[in-house]
């Protein structure tokens, strides 16, 4: 379970998360929609902590960690936090020097000190998993953005961690390509992967999630099932930007 209580975060004089407080359930799929800037990116970046938050807390499993304006966290807190999460990228990042299978295996190895044999077996089953097994040896460039987003996922699956967070995970794509990436979130939600994902696709937020979160300048809107915040929005700002994107 992941628990967000009044996180708050600030760049200088901008505040762009206000009093956020969110539970997220263990196995559920959390879709965070809204307009650009709206906080969606940060919100996520706050949850591994790629962005500190101002103030507020988050508790992720047996992690909790409190944030004071002025007060410095821990590197090791932060550490410990950000291992139960894996970030997917809207522009997948991979590593261009490795292959698909090196880019799986690279953080099992290099930070949780795994044997090669160990962390290969591994990634070779998570890009079975994703479909991309068959590609292990290619480089990051001969693949399309769908397979080198799958292999993204894999990669962020890899250490096997509490959460998902995926940012626009397929806003780079084109609509074919971006299907094949859908597919795999969906299989991934089915086996009970807990996901959150910011996205501007309504299609893959009412096929994968369980929740909606609607976020606008940095508040938490309205949220509940995909259906309901979809079809019968309660808030005007949430109709508005539902009827924008149809
Ligand atoms: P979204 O992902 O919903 O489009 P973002 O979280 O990217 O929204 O942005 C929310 C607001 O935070 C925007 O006003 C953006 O300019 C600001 N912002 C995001 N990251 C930074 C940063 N590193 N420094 C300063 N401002 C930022
Ligand atoms: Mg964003």
């Amino acid at each position: 379970m992941i628990e967000l209580s009044h996180i708050e975060k600030r760049f200088g004089d901008n505040l762009v998360l206000k009093d956020i407080s969110v539970t997220l359930a263990e196995g559920t799929v959390t879709a965070l929609v809204g307009p650009s800037g709206g906080g969606k990116s940060t919100l996520l970046r706050c949850i591994n902590l790629l962005e500190i938050p101002t103030s507020g807390s988050i508790r992720l499993g047996d992690e909790a960690l409190d944030f004071q304006p002025g007060r410095k966290t821990g590197w090791q807190a932060i550490q410990r936090l950000r291992r139960q999460t894996g970030m997917v990228f809207q522009n997948f990042q991979l590593f261009p020097h490795q292959t698909a299978l090196g880019n799986v295996m690279e953080g099992l190895v290099t930070v949780l000190k795994w044997p090669a044999d160990k962390a290969r077996a591994r990634a070779m089953e998570l890009l079975e998993k994703v479909g991309m097994a068959h590609k292990a040896d290619a480089w990051p460039a001969t693949l399309s953005g769908g397979q080198q987003q799958r292999v993204a996922i894999a990669r962020a699956l890899a250490p096997s961690p509490r959460v998902l967070l995926c940012d626009e995970p397929t806003s780079a794509l084109d609509p074919e390509l971006a299907e094949e990436v859908v597919e795999v979130l969906s299989r991934l939600a089915r086996e009970g992967t807990t996901m959150v994902m910011a996205t501007h696709d309504l299609r893959l937020a009412s096929r994968v999630a369980d929740k909606v979160v609607f976020l606008d300048g940095g508040v938490i809107v309205e949220s509940g099932a995909p259906k309901t915040i979809f079809s019968t929005p309660e808030r005007e700002r949430t109709k508005k930007f539902i009827a924008s994107l149809s």
